[in-house]
C-alpha cells in the first residue's frame, strides 16, 4: 500500500498530530475493502495516536474520523490515494486540532453557521481538482459540529455514480440534493450557501494607490512589484489563482523541471499574503469608470477607488455554442480531461479541437475510454506533429476533418453529437456518451464595455509599458494583447504594468 517514501513522509507528519484519534471502518470482502483495511493497518504502524475499530457506517468500505470528544463529521468512501492522500493527511492533523492555514475571518464564517449541513463529495482520485473542495468541505466538518462530510471514491461506488447519472467531478451532494460540480474553494462554498461578504464590508475602505483586478499570474506578480514599492495596493478577484488550478504537470515554470499548477497558485497566494497587499477574494468587478480616482465596480454593488488600476483579468475556455452544450454540462459535456476522464471508463466519447489540448485531451482519454473520436473544423489537426504521430498510432481513436459541431443531443445526459461535413455539406448523428470541449480559451474583457480599447478577439490593447488606451490604467497577462499566453509572460507582464503604474504614480 505505502511505499517506503510515502511511509517516512507519513510518519513525518504524523508527528504533527496535536490529540489522540479513532478511525471507526465498514468493510466487506471486495478488493476496495482489503485496500482499506490494510491502508488504516499500516496507518496505525506508523503512530499510536490513532487508533482504529470496526463500526457500522453508511457505505462499506467507508471510515469516519472521531476525537475524544465525538465525530468530526469526516468519512472518506474508498481508499484517498491518488491525488486524495493530502486530504487525509490533512483531515487527521486538522481533527487532532492543528490548526488550519486558513484566513481567521473564513473560519468565522464557517462557526456562524446554524444549521445541519450534510454534504457528500463524489471524486475520482485522479481528479486534481477534486481535493481543494475535499479538503474545504472537510475543514468545515473540523469546525462547526453541525457539518458533516463524506469524500466518496466514484469508482468504487460506481453504482450510485451511475444512478445519479454523475459524469464530472467533483460532484458535491448538500443533503442528497445536488448542490455544485467542479473545483470550489472554501471560500465558494461559502458563497453558494449563502454566507456571503456584502457590500458594506468595502464601503471604508481607502483609496489605493494600486489596485489589481484578477489574481492569476499576472495579477499575482503585478501585486508583489507594487506592494515592494511600499505603496497601498489592492488585489480584487473572482478566483485566486486563475487558470494555473487547472493545470496539472507545468514543465516550462522557468527554474523548476516540474511542478503542478495548484502548488504554483498557492505559493502565489502566500507570497502576495507576505506583503501588505489587501486580497478581495471571490469578488466579480462588473464596470471601471474614471472619475477623478478610478473607479471599479464590483458586482455586489461596492465601489473600490484607486488611483492607479492594473487589469489581469486573463482568459476561460471557450463555449462551443450549440445547442446540448449548457443543458449537458457536468451531464457528460466536460472541459477537463484529467479530472472527469474515469467517469467515461469503457464509453465512447469526442473531443472537440485538434490543437495541442485538444490532441492531448484524445491521447490521455483513449487510455481511458473505449473510443475517442476528435472532431477538428479545419481540414487539418493544428498538434504539433510528434502529439499528432502519438494520436494516431492509437488503436481506439478516430479523427474526422473539416466538420462541425451542430448540437449535442441526448436525455437528460449527452447521447449522441450532430455534426455537419463542411465539404459537402452533409450531416451525421454520431452515437457517443461524452464530449471534451478543447477550442481554446477567450478573454475575460467583456466587463469592460467601451471604456478601454480592445481589439477584435476582445484584447486590451497594450503598449509595450502595459500601458491601455485609459490614462492611469494599465493590463497584463493573457486579457491583452501580448504575445504568447504562458505563466512566465503573464508574470512578467504583471511586473512590466506595476513598474509603470508605479512610474505613473510619481509623475501625476
Ligand atoms: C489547461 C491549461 C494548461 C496550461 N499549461 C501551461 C503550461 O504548462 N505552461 C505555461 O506557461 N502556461 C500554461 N497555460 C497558460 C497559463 O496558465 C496562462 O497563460 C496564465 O496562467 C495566464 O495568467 P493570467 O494571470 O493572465 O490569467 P488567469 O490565470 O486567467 O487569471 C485571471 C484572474 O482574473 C480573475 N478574473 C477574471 N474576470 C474577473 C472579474 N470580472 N472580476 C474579478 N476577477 C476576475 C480570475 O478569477 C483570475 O484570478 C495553460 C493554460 C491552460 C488553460
Amino acid at each position: 500500500m505505502f511505499d517506503d517514501a510515502l511511509k517516512q513522509e507519513l510518519a513525518n507528519y504524523l508527528k504533527l498530530m496535536e490529540s489522540d484519534l479513532s478511525i471507526s471502518f465498514s468493510i466487506g470482502e471486495d478488493q476496495a475493502s482489503l485496500d482499506m483495511k490494510q491502508m488504516l493497518d499500516e496507518l496505525t504502524e506508523l503512530t499510536d495516536r490513532i487508533k482504529i475499530e470496526a463500526g457500522v457506517l453508511d457505505r462499506t468500505p467507508s471510515f469516519s474520523i472521531h476525537r475524544a470528544d465525538g465525530p468530526t463529521g469526516i468519512s472518506f468512501a474508498g481508499v484517498p490515494l491518488g491525488h486524495e492522500f493530502t486530504s487525509l493527511v490533512l483531515a487527521l492533523l486538522q481533527s487532532s486540532g492543528r490548526p488550519p492555514k486558513v484566513d481567521a475571518s473564513l473560519i468565522d464564517r464557517v462557526r456562524a453557521i446554524d444549521r445541519e449541513l450534510k454534504f457528500e463529495t463524489y471524486v475520482s482520485l485522479s481528479c486534481h481538482n477534486c481535493p481543494e473542495v475535499v479538503q474545504a468541505l472537510n475543514l468545515m466538518s473540523v469546525i462547526n459540529p453541525l457539518i458533516s462530510h463524506t469524500m466518496i471514491d466514484g469508482a468504487v461506488f460506481s453504482e450510485e455514480v451511475e444512478s445519479k447519472e454523475i459524469m464530472g467531478v467533483p460532484a458535491i451532494y448538500l443533503q442528497g440534493e445536488f448542490f455544485g460540480g467542479g473545483r470550489l474553494t472554501l471560500e465558494e462554498i461559502l458563497n453558494k450557501l449563502g454566507e456571503t461578504v456584502s457590500a458594506s464590508h468595502f464601503e471604508n475602505k481607502e483609496p489605493f494607490d494600486v489596485l489589481v483586478v484578477g489574481g492569476g499570474s499576472a495579477g499575482a506578480s503585478a501585486a508583489i512589484y507594487a506592494a515592494r514599492k511600499g505603496i497601498r495596493t489592492g488585489v480584487v478577484a473572482e478566483r485566486f489563482g486563475g487558470q494555473v488550478l487547472d493545470t496539472m504537470g507545468i514543465e516550462n515554470f522557468i527554474g523548476t523541471l516540474y511542478t503542478e499548477g495548484p502548488k504554483i497558485a498557492s505559493s502565489l497566494e502566500e507570497h502576495v499574503k507576505h506583503y501588505n497587499v489587501d486580497i478581495m477574494n471571490q469578488q466579480r468587478v462588473s464596470s471601471l469608470k474614471k472619475s477623478e480616482l478610478i473607479e471599479v465596480t464590483l458586482e455586489n454593488g461596492a465601489t473600490l477607488k484607486s488611483k492607479a488600476v492594473i487589469i489581469a483579468t486573463g482568459a476561460k475556455w471557450r463555449e462551443l455554442g450549440v445547442p446540448g452544450e449548457k443543458e449537458f454540462k457536468n451531464k457528460g459535456v466536460a472541459y477537463c480531461p484529467h479530472c472527469d476522464g474515469p467517469l467515461f471508463k469503457g464509453k465512447h466519447v469526442a473531443v472537440i479541437g485538434g490543437g495541442n489540448s485538444g490532441i492531448e485531451a484524445a491521447i490521455d482519454l483513449a487510455g481511458v475510454v473505449s473510443q475517442v473520436t476528435v472532431l477538428e473544423f479545419l481540414p487539418e489537426l493544428k498538434a504539433d506533429a510528434v502529439l499528432q504521430e502519438r494520436l494516431y498510432s492509437l488503436p481506439n481513436v478516430k479523427v474526422i476533418k473539416n466538420v462541425q459541431t451542430k448540437a449535442i443531443v441526448g436525455n437528460g445526459k449527452v447521447e449522441g453529437i450532430q455534426i455537419i461535413h463542411r465539404a459537402s455539406g452533409s450531416e451525421e448523428q454520431i452515437d457517443l456518451q461524452g464530449v471534451f470541449v478543447q477550442i481554446g480559451l477567450v478573454p475575460s474583457t467583456e466587463w469592460l464595455g467601451d471604456t478601454i480599447e480592445r481589439n477584435r478577439i476582445g484584447e486590451i490593447i497594450v503598449d509595450d509599458k502595459g500601458a491601455t488606451s485609459l490614462e492611469g490604467v494599465f493590463a497584463a497577462g493573457d486579457c491583452t494583447t501580448a504575445p504568447f499566453k504562458q505563466i512566465i509572460i503573464a508574470m512578467g507582464n504583471g511586473a512590466t504594468a506595476a513598474l509603470s503604474a508605479f512610474d505613473y504614480l510619481i509623475r501625476n
